[in-house]
């Protein structure tokens, strides 16, 4: 099977030749300390500042407030702990939603096991954060609302700047974990009154394990990592060169593309949505119908395993995810499914198609093909399936009497 055909894109992205091509001399000839006096790593210096500015300028934000981190994890983990410690003189109540990215989730609640009270919000059935609950726990001592700018699992959008607004109106800090939106989508920190925003390289064809943490100048926030003068002293370690050219490189050029993208993945999604939906009985599409990102199908179909839908759309060399990858191993259904309103037994049957900018109209057929018949094949071996139609047969006879 040499076919692959790779609908993962929400997991990872394969990282674009030109980013490769860019980050290479500073493997190499550039591969000076950009801390050093002499020209040759200073240059460096100048190098990552490059990069700073083009990230801060597609947010609309300033170069010094983009601080560059290990990646999506680590800047979430920063807003919270930061946040937190730093201003707990005014307060330790803390807002976030059911859900969000375990970076988030259990920052927070390893925040709760130190003393703070966290509120996590209910969403709709599509999974949006309603924003009357939102104002509804706010509290004297609310000093920060976390809510991620869309999901990595049934892609929803959140109404982004409408909760900037209420927590601008309350003066609470607004943290997002922008993750998979940013640059897939426009993002405007200061029409969304975004404080602090994470992203990562990894999701937008740029490397692993490099990232940023945006924080609006003004926002008191204590250092990360503790050492050298690095980040404006907030973020220790010397810089991931190399990484930091990769993240500003793909985060340029995912920008230039974002509009024909979106387009193009909106318009294969919706193909992929259509068909799975009419050929594929017993059949629910999760998350909402037009607010989700462009490239992010979920399902659910019933009487069957995710995961044993994920090694036969393997052996036909497909590759998709059921809920999200760091829960997979734990027979645990996803936390955003179950919040979403799934019954468990559903939600165990669901899988993520997330399409990415080299994804065809004819993998998508081949995809839902396939899914046709794998499905068709897991539900003839599923004892609940056979119930069910026995079920179902024994209605319609009764009706017909
Ligand atoms: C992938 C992801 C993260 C984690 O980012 P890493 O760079 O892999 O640490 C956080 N939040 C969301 C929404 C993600 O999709």
């Amino acid at each position: 099977m040499d076919k692959l055909i790779y609908l993962d894109n929400a997991a990872t992205t394969k990282t674009a030749p030109e980013v490769v091509e860019a980050m290479l001399p500073y493997f190499t000839e550039n591969f000076g300390n950009p801390s050093s006096v002499y020209g040759f790593a200073a240059k460096n210096k100048e190098a990552v500042s490059v990069q700073r500015e083009r990230v801060a300028e597609i947010l609309g934000a300033q170069a010094k407030e983009i601080y560059f981190t290990a990646g999506g994890s680590e800047a979430d983990n920063w807003a919270l702990k930061a946040v937190a410690e730093s201003y707990a003189s005014k307060g330790n109540h803390i807002i976030t939603t059911k859900i969000e990215h375990h970076a988030i989730l259990h920052t927070a609640e390893y925040l709760e096991r130190k003393g703070f009270e966290v509120t996590y919000l209910d969403v709709d059935e599509n999974g949006i954060v309603k924003l009357q609950e939102l104002k509804k726990a706010i509290r004297p001592t609310t000093i920060l609302i976390s809510v991620m700018f869309a999901n990595n699992e049934i892609g929803t959008l959140q109404p982004i700047k409408e909760i900037g607004e209420i927590a601008r109106e309350h003066g609470i800090l607004f943290h997002t974990d922008a993750v998979q939106a940013f640059g897939q989508i426009p993002i405007s920190v200061d029409d969304c009154h975004i404080d602090m925003l994470s992203a990562s390289g990894h999701k937008l064809n740029g490397p692993k394990g490099i990232g940023f943490l945006y924080i609006r100048s003004g926002v008191k926030i204590r250092s990360f990592i503790h050492g050298g003068a690095q980040e404006r002293k907030r973020r220790a370690g010397t810089e991931n060169v190399p990484g930091i050219i990769g993240l500003g490189t793909a985060a340029v050029r995912a920008v230039k593309t974002m509009e024909a993208r979106a387009g193009k993945e909106t318009e294969l999604r919706d193909h992929l949505i259509r068909r799975v939906l009419e050929e594929i009985p017993y059949t629910k599409l999760n998350g909402h119908p037009k607010k989700r990102l462009p490239n992010n199908a979920n399902f659910s179909f019933r009487f069957v395993e995710g995961e044993s839908l994920l090694i036969m759309l393997d052996m036909k060399g497909i590759c998709a995810s059921s809920g999200s990858a760091c829960t997979s191993g734990s027979l645990d259904p996803s936390h955003v499914l179950l919040a979403i309103g799934l019954p468990h037994e559903t939600a165990h049957g669901s899988l993520r198609l997330t399409l990415g900018e080299e994804t065809t109209r004819e993998d998508i057929d081949y995809t839902v093909d396939c899914l046709k018949g794998i499905v068709k094949n897991l539900r003839e071996m599923s004892p609940l399936y056979e119930d069910f139609l026995k079920k179902e047969t024994a209605c319609k006879s009764e009706s017909r009497i």
